[in-house]
């Protein structure tokens, strides 16, 4: 069995009034069925409110289905029993860095959840140091958090979760209130895990450019997987993209207004490297 894996997940948001009674349902994951492997990068798109955060809350057993079933790492998240085992299983990364970041001082705020599991101190210091490593947050180690910006603070989450070793990063739109360079730093400190950790990745995003190095894409769409591919294959379909309501990077859309304008191109162009090329400029 993969490392993620659900069958007709649905879940329901249930809105009640001051009596109790039920006022409103919101369907917000419908009937989704997905798996991924150890090791892959898993890219989630979808404009707001397409579901993709409540399908995140499923893989870290923060939510259980309404209905269907959830596997990580073949255990079933509503199995209280494996709870904890599969909260460490699968560590989750969300938008805001300053309501993740606790410690004073950024490795103490690393080694807290091995802490929590009662991983011995030597054992913890040299977790810390790795994680740092692996994120290039290291010389930060003695700062105190609220002296580094955006990009570092969500680097320093991140090296947080990873402390735990974790076999898979659930990451809720991790870059959405960084700027540009931030967003830079915290993808390739991900891309690294990925390639370098071999730890599989599940980013939620809505910027284009940070799905390019995706193993396999996931387009949410009131609470269903409406487009599933690699990049290419989903970038080659730029009018469902708009159906969708999602932007398409720019360069994927010059592409694919000059191919309709009759200039022969392969489909799906991801990058300007390779439109120049496909130009033959
Ligand atoms: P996304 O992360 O793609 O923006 P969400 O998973 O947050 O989407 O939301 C999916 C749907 O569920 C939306 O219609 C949203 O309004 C609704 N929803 C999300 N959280 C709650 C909540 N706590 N209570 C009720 N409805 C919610
Ligand atoms: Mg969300």
């Amino acid at each position: 069995m993969g490392i993620v894996k659900a069958r007709e997940l649905t879940y329901e948001y249930i809105r009640r009034d001051e009596e109790g009674n039920v006022d409103g349902i919101t369907k917000a994951v419908d009937h989704v069925s997905l798996d991924i492997r150890q090791g892959q990068f898993i890219a989630i798109l979808g404009h707001n409110g397409s579901g993709k955060s409540t399908l995140a809350k499923q893989i870290n057993a923060i939510l259980y289905p309404t209905e269907g079933t959830v596997w990580v790492d073949g255990m079933d998240t509503q199995d209280q029993e494996h709870l904890w085992d599969i909260r460490q299983t699968a560590g989750m990364v969300f938008q805001n860095p300053d309501n993740q970041i606790i410690g004073q001082v950024v490795e103490e705020d690393v080694g807290f959840g091995p802490e929590n599991m009662g991983i011995p101190t030597e054992e913890i210091w040299q977790r810390v140091e790795e994680s740092l490593r692996a994120v290039g947050m290291y010389r930060f180690r003695k700062y105190s958090p609220n002296k580094l910006s955006g990009g570092q603070k969500q680097r320093v989450s991140i090296a947080g979760v990873l402390a735990m070793h974790p076999k898979c990063i659930v990451l809720d739109e991790p870059t959405a209130m960084l700027d540009p360079n931030g967003r830079k730093e915290v993808i390739r400190a991900v891309r690294g895990l990925n390639q370098v950790e071999g730890v599989t990745v599940i980013l939620i995003t809505h910027y284009m450019e940070e799905i390019i190095h995706a193993d396999r894409v996931f387009v949410m769409d009131q609470g269903k997987i409406a487009m599933e591919g690699t990049p290419r294959e989903i970038f080659s379909d730029v009018d469902r993209l708009q159906d969708l309501r999602l932007d398409v990077p720019q360069v994927t859309l010059l592409a694919y207004e000059l191919q309709n304008r009759g200039v022969r191109l392969p489909d799906g162009i991801l990058t300007t490297e390779e439109l120049i090329q496909a130009l033959g400029l």
